[in-house]
Order: structure tokens, then sequence, then C-alpha cells
């Protein structure tokens, strides 16, 4: 199955370009105190490390304005300014060198948006529209208790419009609601509507297995439609684990390939190998390894046969032993105390041979 994607306008952002058939790409939001910026930083640092592509810092104050510039100095990916109702700080953030800003342009008086909008343009980066159900315009909810699909694209429409009469077109728009329903069925809409890169997430999702589940699910099925140039997961919980779960969504659809693809067996009264435990160990060992490839771990011979052809790296249990297959083929029979080890050797082996084979499905 083939996903075909829709090619929206073409923005960069900092070091990155997204829509069109550039690659999905993976973001996050810190949250630290964007003024404390030792802490920061160790967060962004993290977030780099496990794959993040675009973050986001929260600009409450002047302080956390200022220290942009110093933040951009020690990461090495695009920065993003979130902004809400204050001109001064998104202006201090455009001229401190945010690579984007995220604000509702509703949010500011016309006055107030035509200076940031001329700030943004003059240094050439692009402003994310976030609408959220949660902040909706005022006149947008009278006479309704629900925040309706149709009324986050009435509110993302106008925001739009907002800009273009400023003759701003460097956009990107997201439309995030609680639940999935509400979000896919808002971005649905707004695809045949705009043709600027939309950002994808389920907003506020919730803790680290609901919240995973929501935005799997809400994420996922946008994109199996072709819809989404950027995606963030939002957890309440630590936001590592936010790109973790970002870069699964995408390597389950086989949109873009990175670090390990686990295939491990629920295990039964069969199993001849410790498959949880040994699974589990295999994930936290390939968490942050780049190059792309399939490890299947199973209790036995049933389906393990099966699996270990297709992976790149497999162990299958049988009677006390282990068979460790490489490319399909057996490599050697060991006895299942072995198995964490050799299974590290070998993908030891691998980080070194191979480099990043990021990109796969884009269009
Ligand atoms: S692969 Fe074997 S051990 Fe694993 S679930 Fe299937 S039958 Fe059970």
């Amino acid at each position: 199955m083939k996903i075909k994607r829709k090619k929206t306008r073409i923005i960069k952002i900092g070091n990155k370009k997204i829509g069109g058939n550039f690659p999905i790409l993976v973001q996050s939001m810190t949250n630290t105190p964007t003024s404390n910026f030792e802490k920061t930083i160790k967060q962004i640092k993290s977030l780099e490390k496990a794959g993040c592509e675009i973050v986001r810092v929260g600009v409450p104050d002047l302080k956390s304005a200022k220290n942009i510039s110093k933040i951009k100095k020690q990461i090495k990916i695009p920065l993003v300014a979130d902004i809400h109702f204050s001109a001064e700080l998104a202006i201090e953030s455009i001229e401190q060198g945010a690579d984007k800003i995220r604000i509702n342009p509703g949010n500011f008086p016309k006055n107030q948006l035509k200076e940031i909008v001329g700030r943004a343009k003059k240094r050439k980066i692009p402003i994310r529209i976030g609408i959220n159900s949660g902040s909706l315009e005022k006149d947008l909810l009278i006479k309704h208790n629900q925040v309706t699909p149709e009324m986050m694209v009435k509110s993302a429409l106008r925001n739009i419009k907002l800009m273009e009469d400023l003759n701003f077109y460097e956009l990107v728009i997201s439309l995030k609601a609680p639940d999935a329903l509400r979000t896919i069925s808002a971005y649905k809409m707004l695809s045949l509507k705009t043709n600027y890169p939309l950002h994808l997430g389920i907003t506020e999702a919730g803790t680290e297995v609901s919240g995973t589940i929501k935005s799997a699910v809400g994420i996922g099925h946008l994109l199996l439609g072709g819809i989404g140039d950027t995606i963030r997961v939002s957890l309440s919980a630590d936001p590592v684990k936010e790109i973790r779960v970002g870069w699964e969504i995408l390597k389950s659809l086989e949109i873009r390939e990175k670090g390990a693809k686990i295939v491990s067996c629920p295990t039964c009264a069969r199993s001849e190998i410790n498959v949880i435990e040994l699974s589990q160990k295999i994930e936290q060992i390939t968490e942050e390894m780049e190059t792309p490839i399939k490890i299947a771990i199973m209790g036995c011979i049933v389906n393990g046969l099966g699996e270990a052809k297709e992976a790149d790296l497999a162990i299958v249990g049988i009677k006390k032993a282990a068979l460790i297959f490489k490319k399909g083929k057996v490599l050697k029979k060991i006895p299942p105390k072995k198995a964490l080890g050799e299974l590290r050797k070998e993908l030891a082996l691998k980080k070194i041979k191979k480099k990043s084979g990021n990109r796969k499905i884009n269009n």
C-alpha cells in the first residue's frame, strides 16, 4: 500500500524544509522554563539525541525571549518560539533569531500583527497559526456548547486571511483538539481548503499510554490519508517520549525509517527464551540508533522461523537453546543465557557499518 501524500506549499524553517516532497518531521516542545537557559539546553539536547527535528519553546516572558539567541547557538535543530497575546514577546523572539514563531493572529490588534508580520518577513521566517479547540475566538463559541470541527476550520481560515491580507504566506497551520475524532475531521476539512503545510497533533492527548494511543490513531489516520507535514505527539510525560512515539508512528506506516523496528511475540507456553525481557533490553539498547534495522525476537519456531526470514537480525527459541539469524540465515545456535550478549555484538557491528537511512516513502 502506498500513501499518496498531498503536496503542500514548501516552507523553510531554519535549516529544514517542510511541505512538498520533504520528509514529514517529528517535533516536540520543551517543558522547562525557557528563562532557565541550562535546563532548556539540556532538554533540547536529549530531544535531539532521540531524533527531534524541530523544537518549540514557550515564551511567557522577556527573559525567555532574550534566551532564544543563546539557546540557538547550542543546538542544531530549528527553534520555534510559542507566543500567546504579547506582540512584544513575538517581536523580541523574532529579533533573537527564532526560526519560526507560533501565534494565533486573531489575538493581536491589527497594528501589532502588522508589526509582527513585518519583522517575520524581514527575517524570512515562517509563522504557525496554532488553532486549539480550547482557545477558539469567543464569537465562534456563542450558541454552541461544544467546539465543532467546522468551528475550528472557520477559525483557521479567518486567521489565515488575517495573514494573507498582510501579504504573508509563509504559514504552517495546526488545528488541534484533545480527541482524535474532532482533530481528524477538522484537518480533513481544512486540507481541502488550503495548501499550506499542516502540523499534526492531538492536543493535551493525555498520559503516556492513553496519549500515545490517541495520537497514533489521530495522527496515523491523517498521515494514511496523505495529510500532514510535521507531527507532534503531546504527552503528559518527558518530551523525549513524544519523539519516540512520533517516530514509531512514522515507522509503523513505513513513511520514514530510523533505528530499530522490533518484531517480538507476546510469548506463550511454547516460549523457549525470555522474549519480554530480551525485547525490552533491545529496545533500550537501540533507542538512539539511527541505522534502520528490523529485529525479530521470537519465543519458538511456530512463527519464529517466518519472522526471522524477514528480519535483518533475529533470535528464535528452540528446545533449550536459541538460534541467531542474520539476514534470514542461521548464524549460530547459542544457549538462551547468551542471547542478549550475542544480539548486542551484532548490533554493535551494524552501528559501525551503516549510517542512517532516514527517508523512505514521502510522496
Ligand atoms: S512465537 Fe511461539 S512462543 Fe511466541 S507466541 Fe508464537 S507460539 Fe508462542
